[in-house]
């Protein structure tokens, strides 16, 4: 018997496996995959300010780094949030987390599918007919969770496509706000990875989707690699049941706004391991997980808003919002940091309409929520 099971072997699960590891107990990580991180999906950016949570230091999986994000809004009217990002290789990386939670001590089940599990038994089937029980499940199996379905949860989920191709060098990511382009209105991505000499180009939606993107705004290069995925849109409905809970995009907790899962990863990934260990100590009656992550992750449902509250606007009255904080850097990641963007948006005459009531709201929302996340 396993004091933990941990199912996906992703950023989250490794990260997971690894902390309960480290904590001294007894886990079994396993993965339908012989080799994880393959294919790749992904955009492969993070904020180096993100990185920590993973509690390793930038390796070989670091590809570039960027200065900028910039949003670009239909008439390329844009601002920019300046942080540091890391571009990552991104199976690398999630190799290096998995041989994190090995050295850890964890047991590596690789290349075995999860069936389903009972929350209830502590016992998880793999389709082989073979059965592991644990005292604690760890759902980390991604965004169509089979753990999840088997606690009769399903993620709201949109689909994603990427071209790797050929990019100069670059300091910015770029974010295209576009109403015109399915699963709009902020749909497109251009992550620039320097040392590859390459940049990862993806859309919300399908590659149809990505192919209008790419001619709308003449994005030229060679493509080298074609691939894709699925992104949740919102926290599901519960995140545990019995002795199961769900982290990273099992739990739907990627940014809705902008599709970035690998913080939320780890965070869940640490803030489940720390309620596993009060209930295995018998600190608590069950896993005390599902409030704590709802009152981390505050921010999830200010970002599926403002995705709807953008959603409702015209490419007309984005470019009306793109003059407003035109050429604007934010200092960092925090809104509440750039009170200079929320005082210029404020006076601007095309923002102080009734419609824009929402987005406002919301801006404060985040400001006195003090952070991204
Ligand atoms: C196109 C695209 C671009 C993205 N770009 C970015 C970005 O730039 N930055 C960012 O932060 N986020 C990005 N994301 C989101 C990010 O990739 C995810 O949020 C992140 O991978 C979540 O990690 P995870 O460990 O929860 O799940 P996953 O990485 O999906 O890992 C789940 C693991 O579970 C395994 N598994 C699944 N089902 C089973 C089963 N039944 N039995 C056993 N094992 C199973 C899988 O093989 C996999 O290894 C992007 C997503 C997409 C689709």
């Amino acid at each position: 018997m396993y004091s933990v099971a941990v199912v996906g072997a992703g950023p989250a699960g490794s990260t997971a496996a690894r902390t309960l590891s480290e904590m001294g107990y007894k886990v079994v990580l396993i993965d339908r995959k012989e080799v994880v991180g393959l294919p790749k999906q992904c955009a492969e950016g993070l904020f180096a300010a993100c990185f920590p949570e993973f509690s390793t230091s930038p390796g070989e999986f670091i590809t570039g780094k960027v200065r900028y994000l910039k949003v670009v809004f239909p008439d390329q009217t844009s601002y920019r949030l300046r942080g540091d990002l890391l571009m990552l290789d991104r199976p690398r990386f999630d190799q290096h987390l998995l041989g994190l939670a090995e050295r850890s001590g964890a047991d590596l089940v690789l290349g075995q599918k999860v069936e389903g599990i009972d929350p209830y038994s502590g016992e998880v089937r793999l389709r082989g007919g073979e059965t592991i029980r644990a005292k604690a499940i760890v759902g980390a199996d991604g965004p169509a969770s089979r753990v999840g379905r088997s606690i009769g949860l399903r993620n709201r989920l949109v689909p994603a496509a990427q071209v790797e191709m050929t990019w100069p060098c670059d300091d910015t990511i770029y974010a295209y706000i576009d109403r015109d382009l399915p699963h709009g209105p902020y749909s497109c991505w251009i992550f620039p990875k320097n040392e590859a000499g390459t940049a990862n180009v993806g859309c919300f939606g399908t590659f149809p989707t990505l192919e209008r993107f790419i001619s709308k705004y003449e994005i030229e290069g060679e493509v080298v690699e074609k691939n894709g995925g699925a992104i949740p849109l919102g926290l599901a409905a519960r995140l545990q049941k019995g002795r199961a809970v769900l982290i990273g995009d099992a739990g739907g907790l990627t940014n809705p706004f902008t599709g970035g899962g690998l913080y939320p990863a780890a965070r869940s990934a640490r803030i489940a391991a720390g309620a596993i260990d009060r209930y295995l100590r018998g600190e608590t009656k069950g896993i005390e997980y599902e409030s704590a992550m709802r009152r981390d992750f505050v921010a999830s449902d200010l970002h599926l808003k403002a995705r709807d509250a953008l959603a409702g606007l015209s490419n007309r009255e984005l470019c009306r919002l793109g003059a407003a904080v035109d050429g604007l850097i934010f200092p960092g990641l925090k809104l509440s940091a750039s009170p200079i963007l929320v005082w210029r948006g404020l006076l601007h005459p095309g923002i102080m309409r009734p419609k824009y009531a929402p987005l406002l709201k919301l801006l404060f929302r985040y400001c006195l929520a003090g952070k991204v996340w």
